[in-house]
């Protein structure tokens, strides 16, 4: 079996039409959805992603704002921004960009954003909806798997899912997603012992760990769908993810690709998450 190829540009270019066709709506009623993007120091990986990120908004008729700040901006000074975007009826969604310079307690930062302008899903406000099963933002990633699985018409109930990683930006609130939606969860992380027993038994897998190759073939059950959350370079310094490609698309039936995968639905869910900030704004919620 050769799997089916989840497309996650395709799917982000449906996506991101709708998003436009929902903000050109609100920009009828007056409202122009809007995002605050946040970038202190100049760490080169992060000037790329905030680019693409301000660029995605423009295409897609949201209003964004670039904020860069040098290297040495004090916390103080990073809060007082931050507290000024939340009282901007301007902008309906703040990100700030991650990894901060090690004198800001990143997390400080996170905690200081409004939870309705919350659009990366990092505050702890947003993690507890998550938790709980109450409106908030979701985090872009895991959310944007979930729309991928969506878009195959998988249904997860009843089903095994084994998540590979729990970081509280990818792996954890992925199983919380995949619980919400009646899958039953595995979570795997650097202490479990026998991986590929796990993983053996899963219908779905989202590996999430950061290095190339943790899922081959020979740890793949026939049929399964994998999600490849993985950023990581190859030999030749190209980017790959966390599977084994060539290997596994031999043995499930879905799988996405690295490039072309998770990375689009990531910004696209951003979009999404700003464009529904803007509208329960607009409708007083
Ligand atoms: P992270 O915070 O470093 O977490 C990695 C997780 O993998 C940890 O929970 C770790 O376990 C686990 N792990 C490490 N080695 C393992 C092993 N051999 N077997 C099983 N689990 C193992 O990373 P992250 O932020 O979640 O990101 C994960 C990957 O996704 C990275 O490559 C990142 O670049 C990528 N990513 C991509 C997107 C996108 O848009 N495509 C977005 C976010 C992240 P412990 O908890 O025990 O240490």
């Amino acid at each position: 079996m050769t799997a089916q190829l989840i497309d996650g540009n395709a799917l982000s270019k449906q996506l991101r039409a709708q998003v436009a066709e929902r903000a050109a709506a609100l920009k009828a009623q007056g409202v122009t959805p809007g995002l605050a993007v946040v970038l202190v120091g100049d760490n080169q990986a992060s000037q790329v992603y905030v680019r693409n990120k301000v660029k995605a908004c423009q295409d897609s008729g949201l209003h964004s704002v670039l904020e860069k700040y040098e290297a040495d901006m004090s916390e103080a000074e990073l809060l007082a921004r931050v507290e000024a975007l939340n009282n901007d009826p301007s902008i309906h969604g703040i990100l700030v960009q991650l990894p901060l310079p090690a004198h800001i307690d990143a997390q400080k930062v996170i905690e200081a954003i409004s939870p309705l302008k919350d659009v990366d899903g990092f505050h702890i406000a947003s993690a507890g909806a998550l938790m709980t099963g109450m409106p908030g933002f979701w985090p872009c990633t895991p959310y944007g798997c979930m729309k991928m699985l969506e878009s195959i018409g998988y249904d997860l109930k009843g089903k095994h899912a084994v998540v590979i990683g729990r970081s509280n930006i990818v792996g954890k609130p992925m199983a919380l997603m995949l619980l919400q939606k009646n899958a039953t969860v595995t979570i795997c992380h650097s202490g479990t012992r026998d991986l590929k027993a796990q993983t053996l038994q899963a219908d779905v897998i989202v590996a999430a760990v950061g290095k190339r190759n943790v899922l081959t073939a020979d740890m793949v059950k026939p049929g399964a769908v994998v999600l490849d959350v993985g950023m990581n370079r190859n030999d030749e310094g190209k980017l790959c993810g966390d599977v084994d490609f060539d290997g596994v698309r031999e043995v499930a039936s879905h799988i996405t690709p690295v490039p072309g995968g998770v990375g689009p639905m990531t910004i696209t869910m951003l979009l999404v998450n700003t464009l529904e900030a803007a509208e329960r704004a607009a409708a007083g919620a």
